[in-house]
């Protein structure tokens, strides 16, 4: 039964998609097969049948026939300007690649060259069905730079926020870092389409007071705070020696777990602090091809998400890992957590595809990743017709487990489509990558990196 438009205000929509595999991801797991969705505005209005929405008065019907009709998925974890970087650092040891490689790239980007970077990482995220990302921006801080970067991410249509970069490895000082935090955030207050939000580089080597003062910006600017936590294997043992105690049990104790705090990584946790994170609600980003990549470990995840964290899925910069793709994320989410505990029944495609939409969205905080009537139209429409779909799995692991960034068909934003017939809708492609691909050589050219360190793979 569809969920009826019952009067005749109702009687039309902006946009409906008919006829294809809708997985709602609602609290029943619903799956139309086939099915349909009515967009009016920039949020869903109805979602049924084909039959029963061919009814309403649409201004425009795309035939979603052999496709999948998913809520858009959403980066939690995020540093959209590192694509710029794309090749290099391959097989690189994390403690070399971050304070030899990554942070003097970042600290001699220009502002136009962390806009291309950026513009070009988000065309990539569009075109695999990604709808929403929280960044991590530590490439040009100023607050012109960061308010560019975030209009970069709503030109090309995608929603979310950008944390800005806070703490020792920024060059201004910190006692000014907190100022320019608050004029940047009241440039994109709360409810701006992508907000601005303080970004402590790592709990582990921030002082406590700092990173304390920087949620409480944020809660007294009404919006959220993002950082990276226990990423590395040695971080709770740094953090003991120095602290006196494991980092997640002091966020617990200062009040900053949750429900605002915002978390990359969270890797090494003791048995504690999974359960003081479960409890809190921790937000966490679980970046799974970089923690291979990186060969830094593996999440707890069942054990985190059995205590009550909320886990989405993060691309984590996709410079580790080559491509910005959630599929390839869905699938080593699962597989990673099964050679880990050499157990074969552990996860699955629906918890992929839950931790990439659902949770993912509850992760960010907005309301989407659901497809029902009231929820943003944040969507994404994936063909199941390619050659690699033959015998097709069941809708769910077909999209989960089988399907790629180039089955992407069309991707929706507040009911708009910022990518469809293999091309974004709001930004030549073609340009985006001639600027980037310009700009990041002049970046490098300008650096002294050891290249043959560094192995452009
Ligand atoms: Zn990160």
């Amino acid at each position: 039964m569809a969920e009826h438009p019952s009067d005749a205000a109702d009687s039309r929509c902006d946009l409906l998609l008919s006829g294809g595999a809708v997985i709602t991801m609602d609290d029943e797991r619903r799956i139309l097969e086939p099915g349909a969705v009515a967009i009016t505005g920039d949020r869903i209005s109805a979602v049924g049948s084909p039959a029963d929405l061919g009814r309403l008065d649409a201004a425009r019907t795309v035939d979603c026939r052999g496709s999948a009709v998913i809520p858009g998925f959403v980066s939690a974890h995020d540093h959209l300007f590192q694509n710029a970087a794309r090749g290099l650092g391959e097989g690189v040891d994390f403690r070399v690649w971050l304070p030899d490689f990554m942070f003097p790239l970042a600290l001699n980007m220009a502002r136009d060259e962390a806009v291309a970077a950026v513009t070009m990482t988000i065309v990539e995220q569009v075109r695999t069905g990604t709808t929403a990302v929280l960044d991590h921006h530590y490439a040009g801080t100023d607050i012109e730079t960061t308010l560019a970067v975030a209009e970069a991410v709503e030109r090309v249509g995608m929603r979310g926020a950008i944390g800005r970069g806070l703490g020792r490895e920024q060059p201004c000082p910190e006692s000014e870092q907190l100022d320019m935090m608050a004029a940047a955030i009241d440039a994109r207050p709360a409810g701006s389409k992508v907000e601005i939000w303080p970004a402590p580089g790592d709990i582990i080597y921030n002082d406590q007071d700092f990173v304390a003062a920087s949620v409480q910006l944020a809660r007294d600017k009404g919006v959220g705070w993002h950082t990276h936590c226990s990423q590395y294997k040695t971080d709770p043992d740094v953090y003991l020696a120095e602290h006196g105690i494991r980092p997640v049990l002091w966020l617990h104790e200062a009040g900053l777990l949750g429900p605002d705090g915002h978390f990359a990584h969270m890797i090494f946790l003791d048995d504690e602090e999974v359960d003081r994170a479960g409890e809190s609600n921790a937000a966490i980003a679980y970046c799974p091809i970089s923690h291979g990549v990186f060969g830094l470990g593996t999440m707890r995840l069942a054990e985190l998400r059995a205590a009550g964290a909320i886990i989405g899925l993060g691309y984590d910069g996709a410079v580790a890992g080559f491509r910005n793709d959630m599929f390839e994320q869905m699938k080593m989410a699962v597989m990673i957590q099964r050679l880990q505990a050499m157990d074969p029944t552990l996860s699955g495609p629906a918890e992929a595809l839950e931790l990439a939409t659902r949770e993912g969205a509850r992760f960010l905080g907005i309301d989407a990743g659901i497809l029902a009537p009231g929820k943003l139209a944040d969507i994404a429409v994936v063909s199941l017709q390619g050659a690699h779909m033959v015998p097709r799995p069941g809708p769910v692991a077909a999209v989960a487990y089988t399907a790629r960034s180039s089955d992407v068909q069309m991707t929706i934003v507040g009911g708009e489509a910022i990518f469809e017939n293999g091309a974004c809708t709001r930004v030549d492609q073609a340009e985006v990558m001639a600027e980037a691909a310009a700009s990041t050589e002049r970046l490098l050219s300008r650096l002294d990196l050891d290249l043959g360190t560094l192995r452009r793979a």
